[in-house]
């Protein structure tokens, strides 16, 4: 059986840092998802709630990922946005009053606008409450995204399963059986995904309700990982499953 890899970025291939600005790509993993993909005919994507751009930033080289938790994507080069509606007011409004509570780093992505409250963690339930608001008074459907620190409002359709689910339809990733690595609440329908799919679902982190079967417990494991596969000569297996 052919598998398609698709990998979260923080906080699974990466350490998490104190400002999302602040990750660092070890040296040696760029050169191994080189490897990889090359070893998975293509089918290896990274799935993550950075924006694309961001996601450039780390990884460049024009591969196929999901940004924006899945908003955007690119597939052999080609970028597409989702393009249901998007109310850029609200954005607005939600940046400015965020721009009021101190410690609170504002970004803005296609399809959502995140908070970060990692430097005034006291300051959750108020961010919360902000993007409540926001959500209630939008005028059109949106959803609040939880992860590690960060609050955000998105497009409903900014989600990763469904991000998953698109590329499993298409060359070269259609007919392979997905492997997806995430860390977050996130990260779940992906988990959910591919277990729809057979695939195999991979928690990186210790949280102890998740839809993921198997589970690793840092991104450094997951990198051993990552480098055990590249070197199996039967690639993904049973016995070389953490
Ligand atoms: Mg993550």
């Amino acid at each position: 059986m052919d598998w398609a890899l698709f990998l979260d970025v923080d906080g699974t291939l990466l350490d998490l840092a104190p400002k999302p600005g602040e990750v660092v790509v070890p040296r040696t993993l760029r050169p191994r998802l080189e490897t990889l993909r090359r070893r998975f005919g293509g089918a290896l994507a990274l799935v993550s709630g950075r924006a694309l751009s961001g996601v450039d930033q780390l990884f460049p080289g024009g591969h196929d990922a999901a940004g924006s938790h899945g908003a955007e994507w690119r597939l052999a080069g080609t970028t597409t946005v989702l393009a249901d509606p998007w109310p850029d007011e609200v954005a607005t409004m939600v940046v400015t009053a965020a721009g009021l509570l101190p410690g609170i780093l504002v970004e803005r992505k296609p399809r959502s606008v995140a908070l970060h409250y990692r430097d005034a963690p006291e300051r959750e339930p108020a961010v919360k409450a902000l993007a409540e608001a926001a959500i209630r008074n939008a005028g059109t459907e949106l959803r609040l995204l939880e992860g590690k620190a960060v609050i955000e409002i998105a497009s409903p359709e900014a989600d990763k399963g469904m991000a998953i689910d698109r590329f499993m339809r298409v060359p070269p990733y259609a007919g392979r059986r997905p492997v997806f690595a995430g860390d977050d609440i996130t990260d779940e329908s992906g988990f959910a995904a591919v277990n729809r799919l057979d695939g195999l679902s991979l928690h990186v982190g210790r949280s102890l309700v998740t839809r993921a079967h198997f589970r690793l417990s840092t991104p450094v494991s997951l990198r051993r990982w990552l480098a055990r596969l590249d070197q199996a000569p039967g690639g993904v297996s049973d016995h070389e499953l953490p």
